[in-house]
C-alpha cells in the first residue's frame, strides 16, 4: 500500500466503522444502569482552564506536569484539552449552582479525553472515558452505591470474576502524619529510588507508591502502611464503606498502597479490574476513583463532599476482544436482500421500502448483479438471513430465504416474507 501523506497524529486513532459496535455497546448498558440509579448526564467542553486542571489534580502530578496539552488562544486565554472528567464537571456543579438544587447531584459522562502519553501499546493520546460523579454527600454509604454501579456496568457487559482493589488515604486532619512517617522510612533509602521517586521524595512522597518500576515496589513494600494512621473519622468511614460492600458480598482486597495519581482524592479510593485465571496474566484496572471531598472547595466552590469513578473504554474493549464476546448491536442488521437480474432489482427497491416501514434493518448491494459477490458481503456483515430475489422468483412474486448458520432454504410467497421474518428474528407483532 502507498504510504499515505497524512495520518493521525501520533497517539491518536481512528473509531473505524467495525469499531463503533463496542462503542455502542458500552454506551447503552453504562446508560441503562445510570438511568436506573437516577443518574443525568452532562457534557463538558473538551477544553477548560487549564487552571481547573492543575489546582485540581495537583502541580506535581504526571498528568498536569508532563501530560496536558496546553494553549495560549488569541484572547490569552490559558486552556487544556481535558485530561479526565472530573475536574470539569466540579467545574460545572459549582458554574450553575448545582448546590441549590436537592442533593446529592448525580450525574454521569461520556467521552474523548487527552494525555500527552508516550505512544506505547494500550496508551492512546486520545482515548474515551465513561464516568459518574456523585455531589453533596458525605455518607460512606454513596461510597458503596457508586462501587456497586461500577460493577453493575461491568456485568452488564458481561466481565465475569471481577474483583475490587479498595484502600482509604485520609484526609488533611491525618494524612500528614502518615506523611511524615513514609518519609521518615524512605529517606534512608533514596538513592535506591528511582529518579523520579527521588524527586517525589520532595514535592508528593505518596505517590511513590504508585511506582511501577521493581526497585521501588521492592522498597515499598516494608513501608508503613496509611490504614494505621487514619483518624478516627476516616477509620470509622472506611470500616464502613467495607460493611456496605461485605453486605453487598461485593469481592473486595486491601490494597494498603493504593493512592491513584491524582491529588484530589481523601479517604476511599479504589480500582476495579479482573481476577486472573491460572496461568493467565494480570491485566491493568478497568476503571478507578474515589472520593474528593476537598475539590469543590478548592476550585472555588462551596465546601462539598463527593464521590465517583471514571472507566477506560480502550481497555474495557480490548478484554471484550479478548474474551471473544460476542457483540450483537442492534444498529447490525440481520437481513440481507440479494437479487439476480433487471426485474428482480426493481422490485427489490419495494420490498427495501417495506423493511423500512416495519423498522427491520435489512442490508443490501443493489449495485451488484453477481450472487456471490452479494453473498459475500452478507457474510462479511455477519448476516443471519440472505433473501435471494431471483429471475424465476420475480415472475412467480416468491422470494428465497437462506438461513447463513444451517445452509438451509426456503423459497415463499413474497406477501408472506415480513410475517415470516419476523417470526424468525422473534419480532413481536
Ligand atoms: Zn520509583
Ligand atoms: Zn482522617
Amino acid at each position: 500500500m502507498e504510504k499515505p501523506k497524512f495520518r493521525t497524529p501520533s497517539g491518536m486513532h481512528d473509531i473505524l466503522p467495525q469499531e463503533q459496535v463496542f462503542y455502542q455497546k458500552i454506551y447503552q448498558a453504562a446508560e441503562k444502569i445510570f438511568n436506573f440509579y437516577n443518574f443525568e448526564k452532562i457534557d463538558t467542553p473538551i477544553l477548560e482552564e487549564a487552571e481547573i486542571f492543575s489546582k485540581g489534580i495537583g502541580e506535581s502530578t504526571d498528568i498536569v506536569e508532563k501530560e496536558m496539552y496546553t494553549l495560549r488562544t488569541k484572547g490569552r486565554d490559558f486552556l487544556a484539552l481535558r485530561p479526565e472528567g472530573t475536574a470539569p464537571v466540579v467545574r460545572a456543579y459549582i458554574q450553575h449552582g448545582f448546590r441549590t438544587l436537592s442533593q446529592p447531584v448525580k450525574l454521569w459522562y461520556f467521552g474523548p479525553y487527552f494525555r500527552y502519553e508516550r505512544p506505547q501499546a494500550g496508551r492512546s493520546r486520545q482515548f474515551w472515558q465513561f464516568g459518574i460523579e456523585v455531589l453533596g454527600e458525605k455518607s460512606p454509604v454513596i461510597d458503596a452505591q457508586v462501587i456497586l454501579i461500577l460493577f453493575d456496568v461491568l456485568e452488564e457487559l458481561g466481565f465475569e470474576n471481577l474483583i475490587l482493589k479498595i484502600n482509604s488515604i485520609g484526609d488533611e486532619n491525618c494524612r500528614p502524619y502518615y506523611k511524615k512517617a513514609l518519609l521518615s522510612f524512605l529517606r534512608p533509602q533514596r538513592t535506591s529510588l528511582c529518579s523520579d521517586c527521588q524527586n517525589r521524595l520532595k514535592v508528593n512522597p505518596l505517590r511513590i507508591l504508585d511506582c511501577k518500576q521493581e526497585k521501588c515496589r521492592e522498597i515499598i513494600s516494608g513501608a508503613p502502611q496509611i490504614i494505621n494512621y487514619l483518624c478516627e473519622e476516616c477509620h470509622r468511614h472506611f470500616k464502613e464503606v467495607l460493611e456496605f460492600l461485605d453486605e453487598l458480598k461485593l469481592p473486595y482486597i486491601l490494597d494498603p498502597y493504593l493512592v491513584r495519581g491524582l491529588d484530589y482524592y481523601t479517604k476511599t479510593v479504589f480500582e476495579i479490574g479482573i481476577e486472573p485465571k491460572e496461568g493467565e496474566s494480570q491485566v491493568g484496572s478497568l476503571a478507578g476513583g474515589g472520593r474528593y471531598d476537598k475539590l469543590v472547595k478548592l476550585l472555588g466552590g462551596v465546601d462539598t463532599p463527593a464521590c465517583g469513578w471514571a472507566a477506560g473504554m480502550e481497555r474495557i474493549i480490548e478484554l471484550m476482544k479478548l474474551k471473544k464476546k460476542k457483540i450483537f448491536s442492534p444498529a447490525c442488521p440481520q437481513v440481507f436482500l440479494a437479487q439476480i437480474g433487471s426485474l428482480a432489482k426493481r422490485k427489490s427497491l419495494k420490498i427495501l421500502e417495506e423493511f423500512r416501514k416495519e423498522k427491520i434493518k435489512i442490508a443490501e448491494s443493489l449495485a451488484k448483479d453477481s450472487l456471490n459477490a452479494q453473498l459475500n458481503r452478507a457474510d462479511r456483515l455477519g448476516i443471519k438471513y440472505v433473501l435471494i430475489l431471483g429471475q424465476r422468483e420475480a415472475i412467480e412474486d416468491k422470494i428465497i430465504i437462506r438461513d447463513m448458520e444451517s445452509g438451509q432454504q426456503v423459497t415463499i410467497k413474497q406477501n408472506k416474507l415480513l410475517k415470516e421474518i419476523k417470526k424468525r428474528l422473534r419480532i413481536k407483532k
